[in-house]
């Protein structure tokens, strides 16, 4: 694909045509995808939505009902988790107790020799360098914090040089502040040794946060499989657009047809048409009549006082009249929720709001997601 960020690479890890079924349950449905080699290349979505059993297909702890795994062109249709050159860290960390940080580092070593001229206790130490943990090899994983032992289980993945590293929600049981620390860690580590990683989380933030691209799943399948920018901007599907990050989504009916890049949409169950720019929405171009879904993120409405016109050179933009419902402060900003008619909008801002505002969009700041021919 076009956004690919290493798109000459060869191809890793592909699925193609993978689907996964337990009973009449489909956890993972006609799945395609490929993974470049040093890609670092995430698995988004809700719970339940199938994250797990497609990494889970891919190490080998799991066969697909259809469909094909391929490393590197080839098929490992019946080869089990330690022959398929994986790296694995799941949620809980799973280090040995009874043995030291570094001993658990030197299990992760197996059988695999060391590289010619290292020997294990000095390839143990560089996974703990590489891992930020130089002096830890004598230390008890259980006197380690959260974070420091989920490297630990990184610098263990990594011990024999595994092609492709797997990380299933490898921060969930950690603290925000220790796991936005982590993350970057995480993506340092991946980066250093260009690693081709596959990970898994249900934190859009992360995703956005860590990734060369996105792959955001509902229901077993992808959505949209693009660069963080491209999803956070160019959200393809209603469920992107509500997913990853604030959004405010409309839908209505087209009015006439497009006039200087933009259509008037009759917006549903509100008396108002808002005009809407037509240049960073899907292929198709809305027609009159046309149904479509846009979306328009919260930082993009404007805020001004009650009843004031908001204009951008001699036109007045996108109005809404609302009321300010309630309030969450985040810090640097402040997330507020409000009425419009019998929906709810929300804002960004700096300064406190309060009662009655009007709220504007320039109409080039939103995005068409959906158009349904007439
Ligand atoms: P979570 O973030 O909660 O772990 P997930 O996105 O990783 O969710 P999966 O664990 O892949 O989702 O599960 C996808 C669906 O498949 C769920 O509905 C789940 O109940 C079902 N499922 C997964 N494994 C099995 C199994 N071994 N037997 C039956 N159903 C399963």
């Amino acid at each position: 694909s076009p956004d690919a960020p290493h798109p000459d690479a060869p191809v890793a890890v592909e699925l193609d045509g993978v689907s996964k079924r337990y009973g009449d349950a489909t956890a993972v449905d006609d799945v395609s995808l490929r993974v470049r080699e040093g890609e670092f290349f995430t698995l988004v979505g809700p719970s339940g939505c199938g994250k797990t059993t497609t990494l889970r297909l891919i190490a080998g702890f799991e066969e697909p009902t259809v469909g094909a795994v391929r490393f590197a062109g080839e098929s490992v249709a019946g080869v089990p988790p330690e022959r398929r050159d994986v790296g694995v860290v799941f949620q809980s960390y799973a280090l040995f107790p009874h043995m030291t940080v570094g001993e658990n580092v030197a299990y992760g070593l197996n059988f695999a020799e060391p590289p010619e001229g290292v020997t294990r206790d000095e390839r143990v130490a560089d996974l703990l360098e590489l891992v930020d943990l130089p002096d830890a090899a004598d230390r008890d994983p259980e006197s380690l914090s959260g974070g420091q032992q989920q490297r630990v289980a990184m610098a263990r993945a990594l011990a024999p040089g595994p092609d492709v590293l797997l990380l299933d929600e490898p921060m969930s049981a950690l603290d925000a502040r220790l796991r936005e620390r982590l993350r970057a860690q995480v993506k340092r580590i991946q980066s250093e040794l260009s690693i081709t990683t596959i990970y898994v989380t249900h934190d859009q933030e992360e995703a956005l946060a860590v990734s060369d691209r996105v792959a955001v799943m509902n229901d077993g399948a992808h959505e949209q499989v693009a660069p963080p920018r491209t999803v956070y901007r160019r959200p393809a599907t209603r469920f992107v657009a509500e997913f990853v990050g604030d959004n405010n989504v409309f839908s209505g009916r087209v009015r006439d047809a497009p006039a200087d890049g933009e259509v008037a949409v009759a917006v549903d169950d509100a008396d108002e048409t808002l005009r809407v720019g037509v240049a960073n929405g899907p292929d198709a171009i809305p027609e009159a009549g046309d149904r479509v879904a846009f979306c328009v993120r919260p930082e993009h409405l404007r805020v001004a006082g009650d009843g004031d016109a908001v204009r951008r050179g001699n036109r007045t933009e996108n109005a809404l009249r609302a009321t300010v419902a309630s309030a969450e402060f985040l810090g640097e900003t402040t997330r507020v929720t409000l009425d419009w008619g019998d929906r709810e909008l929300l804002v960004r801002t700096v300064d406190p709001l309060d009662g009655a505002v009007t709220v504007a969009f320039d109409p080039d700041d939103a995005h068409v997601i959906d158009v349904e021919p007439q």
